[in-house]
């Protein structure tokens, strides 16, 4: 079977593997359908320092598939089933995995495809644990956006920020994988979002997605017109992922109480800012990673209501790497998927 595998930094080998063996005692065999392509895709090509794993590793983080062989011990599916699969290989016993809150796992085994091999291959096997069932009507390219862009998404914005109807937003990076999905998700809910993005083209596009103030980045400071906008009073929420460049204008975005939540640092990962400034105004400030399995059952649900990913390119996997190239470059609106 074919499988996409780092071999070096910034090196990607197309490769022959044997076929998994027959699923094993509490496991399905998935054929992968889709991988969604993600920026912790782009940090394990770079060779993130940290990243304690061993070449050649399968690449993938987020996918989905079908469901080809079960093991008999496994009733919850059957051949056939769609499926979309948990990124991290959690023990499934610690206190945090009992209680729902998979991605604190305390004994993680690592995430898929950056410290473990994964999902960019023909075939795998997974703990039936991990995986969960794609809802009719949901395809199989927007559902491959569930396990990581959405479900990040919705953790950061109802379980960590806890945005309300009614609320105002900041998105930053509205042309993101993750950026448009959070103005989809904010919109839903009847807040009012505000998102910035780097050209007018993806300004056009973020108005038609829903977002009711678009701010060129580049053009103008965007802290300076989020004051404006909000008659100086500032926003809610903060959706942080962009880092260095934006944090300290992003805290000068919150009204005083106001929450950012934060889940990446494309731009770098160090910042300074004012810590009077941070107690004095009472912001709370969120670090998220990942999603818990019920935020992708959610995200899953949201799908089959009609909250569709916005799909960037689809491209074979043979160019996977071109796809790694267009997140890096942030010539992207929506997700970038690979199809098998
Ligand atoms: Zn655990």
């Amino acid at each position: 079977m074919r499988a996409l595998t780092l071999v070096a930094d910034r090196k990607l080998e197309l490769i022959e593997l044997d076929p998994p063996p027959a699923p094993g005692s509490g496991e399905v065999q998935i054929a992968v359908a889709a991988v969604g392509l993600n920026h912790i895709d782009v940090w394990g090509y770079r060779g993130m320092a940290f990243a304690k794993r061993k070449y050649p590793l399968v690449i993938g983080a987020e996918a989905a598939g079908e469901i080809v062989a079960v093991a008999a011990d496994v009733t919850a599916f059957k051949v056939g089933d769609r499926v979309v699969m948990y990124g991290a290989l959690t023990c499934g016993h610690c206190k945090a995995c009992r209680e729902g809150r998979d991605n604190l796992c305390e004994n993680v085994k690592g995430v898929m495809g950056f410290h473990v091999d994964g999902f960019a291959r023909e075939r795998l096997n997974m703990p039936a644990r991990l995986v969960m069932p794609v809802p009719p009507g949901v395809s199989m390219r927007d559902a491959a956006c569930a396990p990581i862009a959405f479900s990040t998404v919705e953790h950061m914005l109802f379980d960590n920020a806890k945005l309300q109807p009614g609320e105002t937003i900041l998105v930053h990076a509205g042309g993101s994988g993750i950026g448009t999905a959070a103005i989809l998700m904010a919109k839903a809910i009847g807040c009012t979002v505000i998102t910035t993005v780097g050209d007018d083209a993806k300004a056009e596009k973020a108005r038609k997605l829903g977002a009711d103030h678009v701010i060129n980045y580049r053009a103008d400071r965007f802290e300076g017109v989020v004051r404006k906008i909000t008659a100086k009073k500032g926003v809610d929420v903060v959706f942080e992922h962009t880092g260095a460049e934006t944090f300290p204008g992003s805290l000068l975005s919150l009204k005083r109480g106001g929450r950012l939540v934060t889940c990446g640092a494309t731009s770098g990962p160090s910042v300074t800012f004012n810590l009077m400034q941070l107690f004095q105004q009472q912001y709370k400030i969120f670090g998220s990673f990942g999603a818990s399995m019920k935020n992708i059952r959610t995200s899953l649900d949201k799908m089959a209501a009609g909250i569709l990913p916005v799909i960037d390119t689809e491209l074979p996997l043979s160019s996977f790497e071109r796809g790694l190239e267009r997140l890096e470059s942030r010539q992207v609106f929506g997700k970038i998927i690979v199809s098998f």
